[in-house]
């Protein structure tokens, strides 16, 4: 199969200078490849999701030319494909339902003397494991133990050899909130694969859920593709741009400088002829982008 890329924004704001870095990148690595691009709208965490951003974004990422080849897929409209990988890991004994609150998994990681989360993440220590719980009301977990390639080692385009313990990391992670709403880990690994995306491209600060995809690809025995993650805009706060630290809107009445910043980013000059076109730049960082990942030339 050829490749198949995608941007993957959830509706909670507009595009902003941060987020744009990972659209170019994934528009570019497809063109690069000759590929199709694709967008998925994620806005499978509904509460958090801001009506009418989704039109913002997709008219936000057609004023910089980065047009889509397929119609944006929406993850709300997917719960019944995300609730048949459940019940598929229900049935392997690889998810199971959870009645903790966060208190009860304080107290139970108080117990064994692991107070600290790890980057204010709770590491789950498996406490529903062996109980028999109905299934309304309830979270839905991973077991991280019935798999036999902890620690997970992967290979990022960009930032070389990773690995990670899942179960040292984040241990039993959600599947299913008690809202009932599927996880961002879930249903990301179904889009992926009932898309047919090959290449994940996206921000370095989700660098560290792809040991957790993984593990889901396999479970699920669905096919791997290959991920680079690009460098993050920093806010004034050194953390990575969010609305929340000071995050501008992204300035769409000059296309051409919008998309410069974001390119420099990504370690592409902007091409000497500052008169030329959108499409005409965009060109020109598709060729560096071919060198800057040693991809064959068109
Ligand atoms: N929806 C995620 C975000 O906006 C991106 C997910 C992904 O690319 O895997 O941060």
């Amino acid at each position: 199969m050829g490749y198949r890329g995608r941007f993957a924004p959830s509706p909670t704001g507009p595009l902003h200078p941060g987020s744009l870095v990972a659209a170019l990148a994934s528009w570019l690595d497809a063109r690069a490849h000759a590929g199709q691009w694709l967008v998925r709208i994620e806005d499978v965490d509904t509460p958090r999701c801001v009506p009418g951003t989704d039109q913002t974004i997709l008219a936000q990422l057609s004023v910089l030319g980065l047009i889509h080849d397929e119609a944006p897929v929406y993850q709300s409209h997917r719960s019944a494909l995300y609730q048949s990988a459940l019940d598929r890991l229900t049935e392997g004994r690889l998810a199971y339902p959870c009645r903790c609150s966060r208190k009860d998994v304080l107290a139970a990681l108080a117990k064994l003397g692991q107070e600290r989360p790890r980057g204010g993440e709770l590491v789950y220590p498996g406490t529903c494991r062996k109980c028999v719980h109905g299934s309304a009301g309830v979270a839905w977990r991973f077991r991280t133990d019935r798999v036999d390639s902890l620690p997970l080692a992967w290979q990022d385009r960009r930032l070389g050899p990773q690995s990670q313990n899942v179960e040292q990391y984040v241990g039993d992670f959600p599947l299913k909130r008690t809202d009932g709403c599927f996880t961002y880990q879930l249903a990301v690994v179904v889009d992926d694969a009932t898309q047919g995306i090959t290449q994940v491209v996206r921000g370095e600060d989700l660098a560290d859920n792809t040991a957790r995809q993984i593990l889901l690809q396999r479970a699920l025995q669905l096919p791997e593709p290959a991920y680079l993650h690009t460098p993050l805009v920093l806010g004034d706060n050194g953390e990575k741009l969010s609305k929340q630290n000071g995050a501008q809107a992204l300035d769409t009445t000059q296309p051409m400088a919008t998309l410069a910043a974001a390119a420099k980013v990504l370690g592409l000059p902007a091409p000497p002829d500052k008169t030329g076109s959108v499409a005409g730049h965009l060109a020109a960082w598709v060729k560096q982008w071919r060198e800057l990942y040693n991809l064959p030339r068109d």
